[in-house]
């Protein structure tokens, strides 16, 4: 592009002065954007990652079994897995094994996904809660019973008495194995 001729040059600063003002007087006539936060709160986007939440079967049963896939898959090194062994008396869990201890640092985490990733029974999801706050790093550590999902009923919560023999594999089976 050629540049203008020497008189015309003085109107540039002018010219990008003008358009300036014009921006900020067209905004004063739009519409505010403000949400009121937090009675107002914005959906998240379908893949946002949030805060963690350990899932349960429609029977109450909790998903995780405490193999720890997801603390060695963890990067930030932010999860820690205690397992120990289920009963029919005392059962948390399908199979043989649940997590006695579940723990996530979430000063540590840096919600990449991966733990989620790695689980074999789609029990650690990371869900769409940002509201994270804490005055103590002690704090930052989510034990299992602030992550593990609500149930509906005081019926469903765990641990549970089940039938002999009825919950024999820790992994349900997949619809769709290449899943
Ligand atoms: S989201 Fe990533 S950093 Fe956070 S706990 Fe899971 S694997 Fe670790
Ligand atoms: S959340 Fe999943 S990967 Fe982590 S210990 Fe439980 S079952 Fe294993």
């Amino acid at each position: 592009m050629r540049a203008p001729k020497a008189p015309f040059r003085v109107f540039e600063p002018i010219a990008g002065l003008a358009k300036g003002l014009w921006v900020t007087l067209r905004s004063m006539f739009e519409k505010p954007v403000t949400t009121q936060y937090p009675e107002q709160k914005k959906p998240v986007k379908p893949r946002f990652r949030g805060r963690h939440v350990l899932k349960r079967y429609e029977n109450g049963l909790e998903k995780c079994i405490g193999c720890a896939l997801c603390a060695a898959a963890c990067p930030a090194d932010a999860i820690f897995v205690e397992s120990s062994e289920n009963s029919d008396a005392i059962r948390f869990s399908p199979g043989e094994r649940y997590a006695s201890a579940y723990e996530i640092n979430m000063l540590r985490c840096i919600y990449c996904g991966f733990c989620e990733d790695a689980c074999p029974t789609e029990a650690i999801v990371l869900g769409d809660q940002y509201e994270l706050s804490f005055t103590d790093r002690k704090q930052a550590i989510y034990p299992k019973d602030m992550l593990l999902e609500a149930v509906a009923g005081s019926h469903l919560l765990t641990p549970q008495k089940t039938e002999p023999g009825m919950f024999t594999r820790s992994v349900p089976e997949m619809k769709d194995p290449s899943d």
